[in-house]
């Protein structure tokens, strides 16, 4: 464990083994399937966790197996064997719960994540006329500014006036906590409902959203949290926050593959509120009485009530397996342990060797995840940089304008990794 000591960080591939071996998660890796490098036996160094997830074996035996029960069982499957489809989705609850700091009454997998966002807007976002503002970043993921702006516009209101985006301070790529909590107290009286990511997805910024909540409530106003690239990737509380919704995919840090069903936050303080509007589908309706096929909804007291249709069984399956990764490695403290670990070397390492050629507009430890923001310094353009990492066998991705998105993930990545990435990175600068 000494090995872990940042200050003895040593910048070569004998040190970086000696950290793996010392890594209570390195049997982790084991647990994936590993994309080889095209027309080589070799694996690729795949640093792209942060925009899909490689695949948990366990993922694709639960799909299989579900696969199977069709097969066999037809619409039987529904009630029949150990983990029938009716009730497929209770059985993500508890680990989803973990995950975000919640308890298993306050989650549920369904849907995509705009439709998420959608949905609990129409519950979480009232318009009056003296409040009627939406607080988001000026650059926030696309797809959510465009549904913020059309909630706002659903509800005959005008984004110019209605949406409130908040900028970094000029030269700065990172929002100040400070500034946020600034906005907040300034715009108190106008704002109806505040949505900031968990972790930001183009600086890997890890907002405080705890701080937030409490800014935000204490003047009356609903906080609801986009948690695509914290979910899987940082620790949270939601749940003793206080923290009104939430909603994150879980094709990126939860491995659950490509456009998997979703996952949301409804608190309990507002599960019983006959009062909060909602649109509503069958699978809401209270599970006693759903089969009666009356016209009287009645919701289920939990985030379940936020349930519209039945849910894709195959999409859940692929969830199940990566939660039980989750599980064997002992859930998400220990993941973020290690991930802390991993990311601190890959920093020591590019600081080491790269300080003058490569930017980290990522902010300091306390405020990170997983995920390293680059910016190349040099007379080469970034993307020139990026395209000749991936012919050497890096996946990573980039982001217009102006980054490289390298996001080293606990439950597969290695320390020795590191070192040859920025090898590789070194030559292509
Ligand atoms: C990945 C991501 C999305 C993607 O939305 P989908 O509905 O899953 O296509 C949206 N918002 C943020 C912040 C993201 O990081």
């Amino acid at each position: 464990m000494e090995l872990l000591d940042r200050n003895s960080f040593q910048d070569d591939a004998g040190f970086a083994q000696l950290l793996d071996a010392n890594d209570p998660l390195r049997h982790m890796r084991d647990a994936f399937f590993i994309p080889k490098i095209k027309g080589s036996s070799k694996e690729e160094i795949y640093l792209c966790g942060n925009s899909l997830g490689l695949q948990p074996k366990l993922a694709s035996v639960y799909v299989k197996e579900e696969l199977e029960k069709w097969h066999k069982l037809g619409v039987k499957g529904h009630f029949e064997s150990d983990n029938p489809w009716m009730n497929y989705h209770e059985g993500l609850a508890k680990v989803s719960a973990e995950l975000v700091g919640a308890k298993p009454s306050e989650v549920v997998c369904m849907n995509t994540l705009t439709a998420n966002l959608h949905f609990l807007m129409v519950s979480f976002y009232q318009p009056t006329a003296q409040r009627h503002k939406i607080l988001i970043e000026d650059h926030a993921f696309p797809s959510d500014h465009y549904a913020v702006e059309s909630q706002i516009k659903f509800h005959g209101h005008n984004p110019a006036e209605s949406m409130l985006l908040l900028k970094p301070r000029e030269g700065e790529e990172c929002l100040r906590t400070e500034d946020i909590l600034k906005a907040i107290d300034e715009h108190a009286d106008e704002l109806a409902l505040i949505m900031l990511p968990g972790v930001q997805y183009y600086t890997g910024q890890v907002f405080d959203m705890q701080q937030i909540t409490d800014a935000a409530q204490h003047h009356g106003i609903t906080v609801g949290f986009d948690l695509a690239h914290a979910t899987g990737n940082i620790e949270m509380k939601l749940h003793d926050w206080g923290v009104d919704f939430a909603a994150w995919c879980t094709y990126k840090y939860v491995n659950s593959g490509p456009g998997a069903v979703a996952g949301c936050f409804v608190h309990e303080k507002h599960h019983d509120n006959p009062d909060m509007p909602r649109f509503v589908g069958w699978w809401g309706h209270d599970k006693a009485t759903r089969f009666k096929m009356e016209n009287t909804f009645v919701p289920i007291q939990s985030a379940e009530g936020w349930q519209l249709s039945n849910p894709p069984i195959l999409s859940l399956a692929a969830i199940r397996g990566s939660l039980e990764t989750f599980e064997q490695a002992g859930g998400i403290s220990a993941l973020r342990n290690k991930s802390k670990q991993l990311t601190a070397y890959l920093r020591f390492l590019l600081n080491n060797r790269l300080k003058e050629e490569v930017g980290i507009i990522t902010p300091d430890e306390e405020l990170s995840g997983c995920q390293l923001s680059l910016t190349i310094k040099t007379d080469k353009p970034g993307k020139s940089v990026f395209d000749a990492i991936e012919a050497e066998g890096v996946t990573c991705d980039w982001r217009e304008p102006n980054v490289i998105r390298v996001a080293p993930v606990p439950l597969y990545n290695r320390f020795e990794e590191m070192v040859h990435f920025v090898d590789i990175l070194e030559q292509a600068i």
